[in-house]
C-alpha cells in the first residue's frame, strides 16, 4: 500500500538491510518494517532516531525484568567466558540450581525439569512427556489458545495462526474456553461439554493442556472453581493436566503462576518468556515426582542440543534469583491491583471498550464496535489477513506517542514488565486513553 511504502522510504540502512535480508516472523513480507533499536532502561526502550518508547506489553510479553537487569546480564557474561557450550550430559551449578529453584518457586510438588530453549519446545517435551508416560496419544486443548509454533504446539493450538499449518497432527482435539465475554457457552458450562468430549473419546486422552490464564488470545481469566474442576475432570478420564505457563508465569499474573491463582497443582508444567526475564531463550518442562519416576526406567527419548544451554541456563537462575530477592512477585500483584484500577477508570469514558478484564499485571482491553454491545471489530480470522485492524490502529498511535502495546483479535493486551512502578503506570495509562480516541 501507499501508507507501507511511506514507511519503507523512512527506513534507515540497518532497518533496509534486515528488510532485504531476513525473513519476518508471523506477516506478509510486504509488511515488514523492522524498526532499529539501540538501548533499554528498566521499563523503556529507545530506537535509533532517539524515541524512548514505554513497553507496556513487555515485548512479547516475556520481558518481565525489564530491559536492563544487570544482575542476569553478568550472570550470562560471566557463564560465556567461563565456558559457553557443554553438552546436555554434562552440567554446571546454574543448571542444577536452576533445576532446585524451580521445584521450589513452582506449586506443589512440581519437582523434576526438562529444560529446552523455547516455549513451544516446552510445550512439545510435554507431549512427549503425557504420551510416554500415559500410554496414550491424543491431547485436548482449547480454541483460544497459542502453544507455539511447531508442529506440535501449533497443532495444539487453537487460534487463527493454526490455519495455515493445517492439518494439525493426527490425535489433536479442540475444546471450548471459559470466555464469559465472547461465548455463548458459560465458562462452568463450557467445562461440562469437556466432560462429555472426554468420554466421547473414549479413554485414549493424554493430557488435557489449557493456558490457566490465557494469553494472547484475549487475557481470559476463568471462574475460580474452573481450573481445580477442570484437573478433577481430566483425572476421572485418565488424563493428565498440563498447564501451559509460558506467558503466564513470574510474576504475570500478580502470583508466581497462573496455577497458583487458582491454587492448582498441574501434573506438567511449561515455562519460557519470564523464565529468563527475556535476557535468554530458555523453555522448561517440570513435572511431579510419580511422572519423573516413571523415567527412572523407561527411556525419555527426546532432546535438543542446545537443552539447557549453560548461557541461558545461568540468565535463569539469576532470573529466578531476582524476582525472590527483589521481592518481585508481591510488588506484581501490587502494581497489578493498581493497574486494574487504573484501567477500569479509563474505560469509562470509552464507548468503544467493551470489557477490560485480567488478574495481575495481565490485562486485556477488548474493543466493542457498539457501545453498550458486544460487537468485535473484526473477525478471528482478520488475524492472518493482509492490512491494518482497528486494534493495530490502537496499538499505532500508542507507538506514535511513546508506547509499545501489543493486540490480537479486537483485544489490547497489557502486559508491562513486573518491575513497573505506579508513575510509570500512570504515564502508560494516560498514553492508552489517548489512543482509545481511535477506535471511539
Ligand atoms: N505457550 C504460550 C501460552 C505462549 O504464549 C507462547 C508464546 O507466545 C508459547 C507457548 C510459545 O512460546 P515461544 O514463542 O517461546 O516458542
Amino acid at each position: 500500500t501507499e501508507d507501507q511504502e511511506t514507511v519503507d522510504a523512512g527506513l534507515n540502512d540497518v532497518e533496509r538491510t534486515d528488510k532485504e535480508y531476513v525473513f519476518g516472523t508471523w506477516a506478509y513480507q510486504s509488511e515488514v518494517s523492522p524498526t532499529e533499536i539501540v538501548g533499554g532502561d528498566g521499563v523503556y526502550f529507545t530506537d535509533a532516531r532517539g524515541n524512548r518508547r514505554l513497553d507496556f506489553s513487555a515485548q512479547l510479553m516475556c520481558s518481565n525484568l525489564g530491559h536492563s537487569a544487570d544482575r542476569v546480564a553478568d550472570a550470562m557474561a560471566e557463564q560465556a567466558r567461563t565456558g559457553a557450550y557443554f553438552a546436555p550430559s554434562l552440567t554446571t551449578e546454574n543448571r542444577a540450581e536452576l533445576g532446585r529453584l524451580l521445584a521450589e518457586v513452582t506449586p506443589g510438588d512440581l519437582s523434576k525439569t526438562f529444560f529446552s530453549t523455547s516455549g513451544t519446545e516446552a510445550v512439545e517435551a510435554a507431549i512427549k512427556i503425557a504420551r510416554l508416560y500415559t500410554g496414550k496419544h491424543k491431547i485436548m486443548s482449547r480454541y483460544r489458545s497459542y502453544h507455539g509454533a511447531t508442529y506440535g504446539s501449533i497443532s495444539v493450538t487453537g487460534d487463527p495462526r493454526r490455519l495455515m499449518a493445517e492439518p494439525a497432527l493426527p490425535g489433536t482435539i479442540k475444546a471450548p474456553d471459559p470466555y464469559a465475554y465472547g461465548s455463548t457457552l458459560e465458562p462452568m458450562e463450557s467445562l461440562e461439554y469437556i466432560d462429555e468430549m472426554l468420554m466421547l473419546e473414549g479413554d485414549t486422552v493424554a493430557a488435557v493442556l489449557v493456558e490457566p490464564v490465557v494469553g494472547s488470545n484475549g487475557i481470559l481469566v476463568p471462574p475460580t472453581e474452573y481450573l481445580p474442576r477442570l484437573k478433577e475432570i481430566a483425572h476421572d478420564h485418565g488424563a493428565l493436566l498440563i498447564c501451559d505457563e509460558v506467558m503466564a508465569g513470574f510474576g504475570r499474573c500478580g502470583e508466581w503462576f497462573g496455577s497458583d491463582v487458582f491454587d492448582v497443582t498441574p501434573d506438567i508444567m511449561t515455562m519460557a518468556k519470564g523464565l529468563t526475564g527475556a535476557y535468554a531463550p530458555l523453555g522448561a518442562t517440570t513435572v511431579t515426582p510419580e511422572i519423573a519416576a516413571h523415567f527412572e526406567d523407561n527411556m525419555f527419548c527426546h532432546g535438543h542440543t542446545y537443552a539447557g544451554h549453560p548461557v541461558a541456563v545461568a540468565a535463569g537462575r539469576a532470573a529466578v534469583e531476582t524476582y525472590i530477592d527483589d521481592d518481585l512477585i508481591p510488588h506484581a500483584r501490587e502494581m497489578g491491583e493498581y493497574l486494574g484500577d487504573e484501567l477500569e477508570k479509563v474505560a469509562a469514558d470509552h464507548p468503544s471498550v467493551g470489557e477490560v478484564r485480567g488478574v495481575g499485571l495481565f490485562r486485556g482491553v477488548e474493543l466493542t464496535k457498539k457501545e453498550g454491545e458486544r460487537v468485535p471489530f473484526g473477525e478471528r480470522k482478520d488475524k492472518i489477513s493482509k492490512g491494518k485492524t482497528v486494534v493495530d490502529e490502537v496499538s499505532g498511535h500508542a507507538w506514535k506517542n511513546g508506547m509499545h502495546l501489543a493486540n490480537m483479535i479486537n483485544t489490547l493486551i497489557i502486559a508491562p514488565p513486573v518491575v513497573i512502578s505506579e508513575d510509570e503506570v500512570d504515564e502508560a495509562v494516560a498514553i492508552l486513553d489517548e489512543a482509545l480516541r481511535v477506535s471511539d
